[in-house]
């Protein structure tokens, strides 16, 4: 039997940022559809969608608040209204599951969607994947869409008013790219899309690396001072474009498997999908035996910017060997991109490189503290 190499890649099919680029959206939906839905949390109804001046124009559209949880009650709940309403395009405004939820109902209905992230804390948006939970917020699967969006919108002064962490844990799922991307590459494994990846996925995660090396802090301050600067343009750009084309288009691997591990402990649940994902990055830089000069970049650039080093960074006060086997049987499930490391991989050698990743994290802290 014959198998043909593959090399895919998926975009969104357009992709617009830029201060106030919300008051776009009014034209974007006129040019795919007649009859608008828009899915949005309680918040972003009150406080974005008034900015979109989506109101004054002439566009026929209505809401639906997001309930909370993408699960099939709310998917269902919310495609039913798709149908009652005879909408012909979704726009999904707000956070991750917000995202996902509006990806998905899109999907299932065979309508355009338009994807208004209003924080740069995942690299969902131009993915077409999607996570499903339980409607008691448990991981159930991941769904794969026919196209990726049709439009991702950015608005960066949103970007620039949402609070700090989300900007931090965006470039802590971002800087995860890069690795991930290398290690798909080093042993040919299968990206996101079905395939091996591109010259261009894996260039793009490459310059995601470089630009949240070399813009990440100046990013965080304007963040702070709630200023579009271009170093947060940059990192926007970083965490939503060049690292959801850059996962999609050139694989997972460690970071993101070690995440799911974390998941499975109640103690990390307050703390944000990037944010364990840092972690995740450590860990595998010890698994696979990084340069240490790579090691000594990517400690120095979370410490800059405020992403975890240590278990007690991401809620685990003490690790011992039971919670951090839990985390790792999970981690070295048969379907997680861990297995796409060129090193062998087992539950023994993830703890090990786990507790090396904390130890060197702590040993900084308290090395810097002396200075
Ligand atoms: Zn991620």
């Amino acid at each position: 039997m014959s198998t043909v190499r593959k090399f895919t890649a998926a975009f969104p099919g357009k992709y617009i940022q830029g201060e106030h680029a919300i008051t776009a959206l009014p034209g974007i939906i006129q040019l795919l559809g007649k009859k608008g839905l828009i899915i949005a949390s309680p918040t972003v109804k009150s406080k974005i969608l008034p900015v979109s001046r989506l109101e004054d124009s002439d566009v026929s559209f209505s809401t639906e608040v997001f309930k909370g949880e993408c699960c099939e009650t709310e998917l269902k709940r919310i495609q039913e209204t798709v149908v009652n309403r005879q909408t012909d395009i979704i726009i999904g405004m707000g956070g991750g599951k917000t995202i996902d939820t509006a990806k998905i109902v899109a999907d299932r209905a065979g309508l355009p969607v338009i994807i208004v992230p209003t924080i740069a804390s995942t690299d969902a948006p131009c993915s077409g994947c999607a996570v499903i939970y339980s409607e008691e917020g448990e991981f159930e699967s991941v769904y794969y869409t026919k196209m990726n969006p049709q439009v991702v919108l950015v608005d960066t002064y949103i970007i620039a008013n949402a609070p700090v962490r989300f900007l931090v844990a965006g470039m802590g799922d971002a800087l995860a790219t890069w690795f991930e991307a290398r290690s798909c590459a080093q042993t040919q494994s299968f990206n996101e899309c079905g395939g091996l990846s591109t010259m261009t996925g894996l260039n793009l995660a490459r310059l995601c690396y470089d630009t949240l090396l070399k813009y990440g802090s100046e990013a965080r301050h304007s963040c702070e001072q709630n200023i579009v600067s271009p170093a947060l343009e940059h990192i926007t750009e970083a965490n939503i474009l060049l690292s959801g084309i850059g996962f999609e288009s050139s694989g997972l691997a460690t970071a993101h498997s070690v995440h799911n591990g974390l998941s499975a402990l109640e103690e990390t649940h307050a703390y944000y999908h990037g944010e364990k994902v840092a972690f995740g990055i450590l860990t595998g830089l010890h698994l696979t035996s990084a340069a240490s000069e790579e090691i000594e970049t990517v400690y120095s650039f979370c410490e800059t910017i405020g992403l975890p080093t240590t278990f007690s960074d991401i809620g685990i006060k003490e690790a011992n060997h039971k919670m951090l086997m839990k985390v790792a049987v999970k981690t070295c499930a048969p379907t997680e991109g861990i297995h796409h490391e060129i090193v062998q991989v087992t539950t023994a050698k993830v703890i090990e490189a786990m507790i090396a990743a904390d130890e060197l994290g702590r040993t900084r802290k308290k090395e810097r503290g002396r200075k």
